[in-house]
């Protein structure tokens, strides 16, 4: 059977399940699309870690904001909001990174009328995926003042680690995952929040489970995870669908979250809906 097949497949009889242990459930659960928007770039940078702590995380963080996050953030005073993140904590991050970044995006909202625009302004069309625009989107928002939330010479140590950038070689999992959320239409799984970036320039959120899926299925030569195996990546995926290469994504990323594929052969590959296709 076609690699397209399977995955399709597999979207459409283990989608649901997958939805619910996936950060995406998050937003799902706001109606507003300024809400849904404002909690997918939350959830996003902080995707990284086990499952349950993701979840236990996320429930913490938007727990603290009962007017929905996008009021939150574009109401964010620096010493009103900064107070109430505190005590905020997921691995390396910490309630003041979560309160810088909150910050840098009204800041970026005031400047440029939406997060889309102020995305939009770094972006070339004309660029074949979105890695040069994923790079000005990181910069631009690190490089917000922070003095207004903790005066003129202290930046929380956690903030970069929230917006890495292609230009220093990083995959960008969480944010190519955020564009994924956004950008994609709404097929029940993505959100299908922005107009003016076309899915088919978004690259693969390569982790550590799409990385694996990708080597087992001959998606890439590459070995070692980065930006260069994710444009690998996402070029083999446009073999099946040139114009929403990252479609997939979910699927290959459940392979691993949800399923278990840890890349070896094991009692997890006798239910794999891609073992014909696997090298493992
Ligand atoms: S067959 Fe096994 S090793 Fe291969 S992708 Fe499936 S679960 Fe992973």
């Amino acid at each position: 059977m076609k690699l397209k097949v399977i995955l399709d497949k597999v979207l459409q009889e283990r989608g649901a399940a997958f939805l619910a242990n996936d950060p995406l459930s998050f937003p799902r659960r706001y109606r507003d699309p300024a809400d849904r928007e404002a909690a997918a770039v939350l959830c996003a940078v902080l995707a990284y870690g086990r499952v349950a702590s993701i979840q236990q995380s996320l429930e913490d963080l938007l727990r603290r904001m009962p007017e929905g996050p996008a009021l939150f953030i574009r109401r964010f005073d620096p010493r009103r909001d900064v107070r109430r993140l505190a005590g905020f904590r997921h691995r390396f991050n910490t309630g003041e990174d979560i309160s810088a970044l909150c910050w840098a995006i009204r800041c970026a909202i005031e400047t440029a009328g939406s997060l889309e625009d102020f995305f939009l302004q770094g972006d070339d069309p004309g660029e074949p995926d979105i890695g040069l625009a994923l790079s000005a989107f990181s910069s631009r928002l690190l490089q917000t003042d922070l003095s207004p939330l903790f005066g003129p010479r202290r930046r929380p140590d956690g903030f970069a680690y929230l917006l890495p950038s292609p230009s220093g070689g990083s995959a960008c999992k969480r944010l190519c995952m955020f564009l994924r959320w956004v950008c994609r239409p709404d097929d029940g799984i993505d959100l299908g929040l922005w107009q003016g970036v076309s899915p088919a320039r978004l690259v693969l959120p390569l982790d550590t489970h799409t990385a694996r899926i990708s080597v087992l299925l001959g998606l890439v030569q590459r070995k070692s995870p980065g930006w260069k195996m994710a444009l690998e990546a996402t070029e083999s995926l446009r073999r099946l669908d040139p114009k929403d290469p990252v479609r997939y994504d979910f699927a290959l990323s459940h392979l691993g979250i949800s399923e278990g594929c840890t890349g070896k052969k094991g009692a997890w590959c006798k239910e794999c809906a891609v073992r014909g296709r696997c090298r493992s």
